[in-house]
């Protein structure tokens, strides 16, 4: 990491100190072990003797899930959500929940959703990912700030805090104002934070695989963190948990489609076998609520793997990406995945398998 990084990333942290929290925990049957904490902006749920799964309130726009592993002498969390304003948030609810200092930050992948709150971490947090998600962040592959997935993802943010702000002053029952309040002040603190961001690399990094030991008890609680394969992108890691039967799998396999524009799907469904070769219960994706089982994955392989071969079919055709994101039929899948309602596809995930079957 270099020092102009490290210095952003220690002043960055220095915004937002003096929030007041408010931490409310919902005592399990045993009354000690509280199943599920939350603060103003984030949910813990416990998914394992110290394991959490970190998921938003909506006072804060996160985007995506994180995890929080706490030993008995540090902490490691598990992706830094969307921008140094979620990131914050992140470190304030951590901090409300237990008093043991953050050790590591793993980073599942490269995307701005997950990465980008890197920069709020203290200089003594190490941040471990994959080898090329530390190029794609230091800026050796370009500049991740103005490449199609981070400019498509967030471009229509102003227009959204503009439709908010209509909303509101159009509105006058008292409850709908207050919740289109609250959502305009996080889609507002995202959009500023949006400019704050500075791409901060992992300072520690693998290729196929790492284990940390984690303090814990009588025995360590160990952590793998693995990269099964090209996938969701070409530096995708998991983080296996063998003893709790658990893998945090960020983006390379959620319960609904994951985006496909930076994906190497032929690939990705050999990846996803060899997550399904993982012994574990329980799946926590980088978006969405936790999947029990292995049952959901060949659900994904198979969207993946016909939507490669019609999208192949009608680029043989003649067709450009743009006519064949609106006419390949995938309704097929409809009754797994409810947000397929006619044809189409993300045009972003159509061109990049043509830039694929052009290679
Ligand atoms: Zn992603």
């Amino acid at each position: 990491m270099n020092n102009k990084n490290r210095f952003n990333r220690a002043m960055t942290g220095l915004i937002g100190t003096g929030f007041m929290l408010a931490v409310f925990g919902y005592v399990n049957a045993q009354g000690d072990d509280p199943e599920v904490i939350e603060t103003s902006s984030h949910v813990f749920t416990r998914m394992a003797e110290g394991v959490y799964q970190v998921t938003g309130t909506g006072e804060v726009y996160l985007m995506s899930n994180a995890m929080m592993l706490v030993g008995d002498e540090d902490v490691l969390l598990v992706d830094s959500h969307v921008t140094p304003n979620a990131a914050n948030a992140l470190l304030r609810s951590v901090r409300a929940v237990t008093n043991k200092p953050v050790r590591y930050l793993v980073n599942t992948h490269y995307h701005f959703d997950h990465a980008h709150g890197n920069q709020v971490f203290p200089e003594q947090v190490e941040i471990i990912g994959h080898e090329y998600t530390r190029t794609k962040l230091n800026g050796e592959l370009g500049n991740v700030l103005t490449e199609t997935t981070m400019v498509s993802f967030t471009e229509g943010v102003p227009a959204l805090v503009e439709s908010l702000r209509a909303q509101l002053s159009d509105t006058r029952d008292p409850e709908e104002r207050a919740a289109l309040a609250r959502r305009l002040k996080a889609q507002e603190d995202h959009m500023i934070s949006l400019r704050e961001i500075i791409p901060t690399p992992p300072n520690i990094t693998l290729d196929k695989k790492m284990t940390l030991f984690q303090k814990m008890g009588e025995s360590d609680r160990e952590i793998q963190l693995l990269h099964l394969g090209l996938g969701h992108t070409a530096g995708d890691v998991v983080v296996y948990l063998p003893q709790e039967k658990l893998v945090f799998t960020g983006d390379m396999m959620l319960p609904s489609l994951s985006y496909m524009g930076d994906s190497f799907p032929q690939e990705w469904v050999g990846s996803l076998e060899a997550l399904k070769g993982l012994e574990f219960d329980v799946l926590l994706p980088g978006h969405g609520a936790p999947v029990q089982g292995k049952a959901e994955i060949g659900f994904f392989q198979a969207y993946i793997t016909d939507l490669w071969q019609k999208t192949a079919a009608l680029k043989a055709q003649g067709l450009t990406a743009e006519e064949t994101a609106e006419q390949v039929d995938m309704t097929n899948h409809g009754s797994h995945y409810r947000q397929i309602r006619a044809p189409g596809a993300d045009v972003r995930a159509i061109r990049r398998i043509y830039a694929l079957l052009d290679e």
